[in-house]
């Protein structure tokens, strides 16, 4: 069963992506399958903080938000970066603010282009923020009422009355994809905006906005993009919808032309519509790093072994224990979970030996398989162990 050491050391050796690793900086010692919740430190980007800190801001001062570095072209430039990596066009997608306060900003404004409708649907079980904003967005629209769905009813709930749906492309606990082709189509018949939420999306699977005629996204710097701690998120907003969305909160970063200091507002002609206040300059720094490695790397390539490291890793844990993540590439994410009733005591156990996985109650072990920087001997390792702890745990 599974791959045995020696076939995860040739795989190592002819993995073309394997240079990438090179690219972090991981802790000896440390197996790190956490990347869906915390990428690791790019290289690149201890540098770019300190030269933002020391030179652009140090040295460069105020000047540096309109020449030098020109902070200010910032949210905008590295939105067209992540464009590249979510199918979109560079001017459909902006860096700004929160995951959370992204998505908010899209619900409410769909609701309002979407007012003779009155639903507002979710999945059952999604990521708890996004169900949270959903219930503040509909207060925020009155006439809202927030529906949600068993994963499976999802298509046959959206009708007439669908204003907007916002789904997590990639659940985060089971991992399981949504086909988003199938649910736009499904919105373009029935009239309803969709949001995605791409957090465990970007940077793990191949996502295609445009092709799929998707209106909105948001998504996370921090996951698999390897953004850093709090590192802003990301929007998207079609050409084909945007002139027709406002924002709530029309920040002085959203204007045509910011410094008018304009008595009243005007949108600016792009996604970054929707960006709020001044952009967090030193963040933006250590993201662009994060998402450089991306632009340097065959994507096809990069997804292509996130499948294999997925079989390896699912065969070599065996099949004691209870997947949740779907085995069809093309149905998943680039994490898998497990269901186990001692999986906190399994990710404790775990993280002593060197293996970083994470817990999510009540009973959900995740491991990120994240191609740029794991090996497949990595994964034989990671794998023996967690089946072996699970036997042991089990008593
Ligand atoms: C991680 C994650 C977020 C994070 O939101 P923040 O505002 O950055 O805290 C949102 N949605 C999903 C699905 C996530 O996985």
């Amino acid at each position: 069963m599974g791959m045995t050491l020696d076939e995860a050391r040739r795989r190592d050796k002819d993995d073309p992506l394997r240079g990438l690793r090179d690219a972090f900086l991981l802790p000896d010692g440390v197996i790190y399958l956490d990347g869906n919740s915390l990428g690791p430190l790019p290289r690149a980007a201890a540098d770019a903080v300190a030269r933002t800190v020391r030179q652009d801001w140090g040295q460069g001062l105020i000047g540096s938000w309109t020449s030098g570095p020109s902070w200010m072209d910032w949210p905008r430039r590295i939105g067209g970066k992540i464009a590249r990596i979510i199918g979109a066009e560079a001017d459909e997608v902006v860096v700004a603010d929160s995951t959370s306060v992204n998505l908010f900003k899209l619900m409410v404004a769909a609701l309002r282009a979407q007012a003779e409708r009155p639903e507002l649907l979710l999945e059952e079980g999604d990521f708890p923020t996004d169900l949270y904003m959903a219930e503040a967005a509909a207060r925020f629209v009155p006439g809202t009422r927030v529906v949600v769905a068993a994963r499976a009813d999802i298509l046959s709930r959206m009708g007439q009355d669908t204003a907007l749906v916002v789904l997590c492309h990639v659940h985060y606990r089971s991992g399981a994809r949504h086909d988003m082709a199938a649910v736009e189509a499904r919105a373009r018949e029935t009239g309803a905006l969709v949001l995605w939420d791409l957090s465990h999306s970007a940077g793990a699977v191949p996502v295609a906005l445009d092709a799929c005629g998707a209106s909105l996204a948001v998504g996370c710097g921090y996951k698999f993009l390897n953004g850093g701690p709090g590192a802003p998120a990301f929007l998207y907003v079609s050409r084909r919808v945007r002139d027709g969305l406002e924002t709530p909160l029309p920040g002085w970063m959203g204007h045509a032309a910011p410094f008018d200091f304009a008595a009243r507002y005007a949108p600016a002609g792009d996604a970054a519509r929707f960006a709020c206040g001044t952009p967090p300059v030193l963040g933006l720094a250590a993201l662009e790093a994060g998402v450089d490695v991306f632009l340097h790397a065959d994507c096809d390539a990069l997804f292509a072994k996130s499948g294999a490291l997925f079989a390896a890793f699912q065969d070599g844990v065996g099949a004691g224990l209870d997947c949740l993540t779907p085995t069809d590439a093309r149905a998943r994410g680039s994490h898998i979970a497990f269901r186990h009733e001692r999986a906190d005591d399994i990710i404790a156990d775990l993280a002593k030996r060197g293996v970083v996985g994470d817990f999510r109650p009540p009973d959900l072990m995740r491991f990120g398989l994240t191609p740029l920087y794991t090996g497949f001997g990595e994964i034989h390792r990671a794998a023996e162990m967690v089946r072996a702890c699970a036997i042991w745990r089990q008593g």
